[in-house]
């Protein structure tokens, strides 16, 4: 079922239904997009322990924990947003492209929100400079699990089994999200 968001109209807020901003993310190379509520995003506080244990990452990289909100304050930000698309990929490293170009695309609309959520940690530079300043931030961009989202229950919940099996963060990983108010 895709969601029909065009009852949530606000006054100075341009409108895009859902059908053309799926439409829109397979334009641009999506092999699959779904609109879904911001509501409906599952959290973990689980996800951070992945990360901090395991995770080359953690800590070194901008995009990741421990520069990422909490999840209390992702859950925070989440009440900012009524909507996120999220987009299958062809491959991994599609995704950050994908949802980088959908981030832009509903700036230029209008909507002045909009923020993508990538599928692995920034690879942009060879080594991080987080401990300086990020030297692209207009491209860095946070993952899915180092914002706390519990991104296999997420994807269970659309019916999107397959995408939800891949270990969050791995090269695997072919979701990313971008959130769109
Ligand atoms: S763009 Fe470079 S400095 Fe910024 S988060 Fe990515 S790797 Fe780090």
């Amino acid at each position: 079922m895709v969601t029909d968001i065009s009852s949530h109209r606000r006054a100075g807020v341009p409108h895009i239904s859902a059908q053309e901003i799926v439409s829109t993310a397979r334009k641009m190379g999506a092999v699959n997009a779904k609109v879904i509520q911001s509501h409906t995003i599952f959290l973990g506080n689980w996800t951070r322990l992945k990360c901090q244990f395991g995770c080359p990452h953690f800590g070194r990289t901008f995009t990741c924990p421990t520069f990422t909100p909490t999840t209390q304050e992702m859950s925070d930000i989440l009440l900012d947003y009524e909507k996120a698309v999220v987009v299958e990929a062809k491959q991994a490293a599609d995704v950050h492209r994908l949802v980088l170009a959908l981030e832009t695309h509903f700036r230029e609309m209008g909507f002045n929100k909009a923020f993508a959520l990538g599928a692995q940690p920034c690879n942009l530079c060879d080594v991080c400079t987080v401990e300086t300043h990020c030297e692209h931030p207009d491209k860095a961009r946070p993952t899915l699990q180092g914002c706390s989202v519990d991104i296999s229950r997420t994807l269970m919940q659309i019916g999107w089994n397959d995408a939800a099996k891949p270990e969050p963060c791995s090269g695997q990983q072919t979701v990313g999200m971008v959130l769109i108010d």
